[in-house]
């Protein structure tokens, strides 16, 4: 039980195995919640099936763990948590904040955000999206890494689907239903979701529940891309047979120097110097291209 109250979470989808940039989120969302006596917790984003890989999810913990990364209690799979979006689906429904799009990709090609066509849809329908009824007016929020931050949800997102076509739930209803189920109170990720921060502090509010605070912090850049490392541009697994250098090379970029050591002492080290300064206003980080190993 943790002193502080902070509660945490690293929450990978399985798409494939971890790369530095996924490994440099788990260390960051680590050091944040350890540093204040926080829980860190696990969840594998596996709701998705068309985008996993078969082994991925076991070769994330294998890797987190060869990092020294424990997670605390169980970790959690959103492909177990059906019943709990479709139940927070219902609370919606009752609120009049759901509708059914009938709308084909082909109808929306181009249009951005999407325009409200369905909006009177507000009873289920076979074959359609549900969306989210975008709120007007502003949101503000502070984030912890790139200070303010504003956005009007209806013009500049509209409405968002919840649950696809196809029947699957969409990532925004089930973190939202996951982080309000694990009582997480920071939510710290890479800055290519700080749109979704929208949406997602609108959906607590129709829940009724405290929302989290939320940090997004920069993304790895190869030095020779314009591209953060991911799974999509073949970023290379992260060895696990060299835990102690990636580490060091990782907390590098924070401005942490620690000696080669066990991935736990370099840790327990590297928790004492982690100052969320490191990081303040930088969206991408560049690796020089000697940086990592091959
Ligand atoms: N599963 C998401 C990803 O791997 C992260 C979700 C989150 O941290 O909110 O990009």
């Amino acid at each position: 039980q943790s002193r502080s109250g902070y509660r945490g979470r690293f929450a990978p989808t399985p798409s494939g195995p971890l790369h530095f940039g996924s490994l440099f989120g788990a260390l960051v969302s680590y050091l944040d919640a350890k540093s204040q006596q926080g829980q860190w917790l696990l969840r594998i984003e596996d709701i998705d099936p068309p985008r996993e890989q078969p082994g991925a999810a076991d070769a994330i913990l294998a890797t987190l763990e060869a990092h020294g990364l424990y997670w605390d209690e169980q970790e959690t799979y959103q492909s177990d948590n059906s019943e709990r979006y479709l139940a927070h689906l219902d609370e919606l429904e009752q609120q009049k904040l759901l509708f059914w799009c009938q709308c084909s990709r082909k109808d929306l090609a181009g249009v951005h955000p999407y325009p409200g066509t369905c909006r009177q849809h507000q009873n289920s329908r076979p074959n359609s999206a549900i969306r989210f009824l975008a709120q007007e007016g502003v949101d503000c929020f502070v984030d912890i890494f790139q200070g303010a931050q504003q956005a009007n949800i209806q013009q500049q997102f509209g409405d968002v689907i919840l649950r696809r076509r196809d029947g699957l739930f969409a990532y925004q209803l089930a973190v939202v239903c996951d982080d309000i189920a694990s009582k997480i109170s920071h939510v710290i990720r890479g800055i290519d979701l700080l749109d979704s921060v929208y949406w997602q502090r609108a959906l607590y509010r129709a829940f009724g529940k405290g929302l989290p605070h939320y940090g997004h912090f920069a993304v790895i850049h190869n030095a020779n891309s314009e591209q953060k490392l991911s799974k999509q541009n073949l970023a290379p697994a992260v060895d696990v047979q060299q835990a102690s250098v990636n580490l060091q090379q990782a907390l590098r970029l924070l401005a942490i120097d620690v000696d080669l050591d066990t991935p736990e002492r370099m840790l327990q080290q590297a928790i004492t110097q982690w100052q969320r300064a490191s990081l303040a206003n930088r969206q991408i980080i560049t690796l020089a291209p000697e940086a990592l190993l091959p």
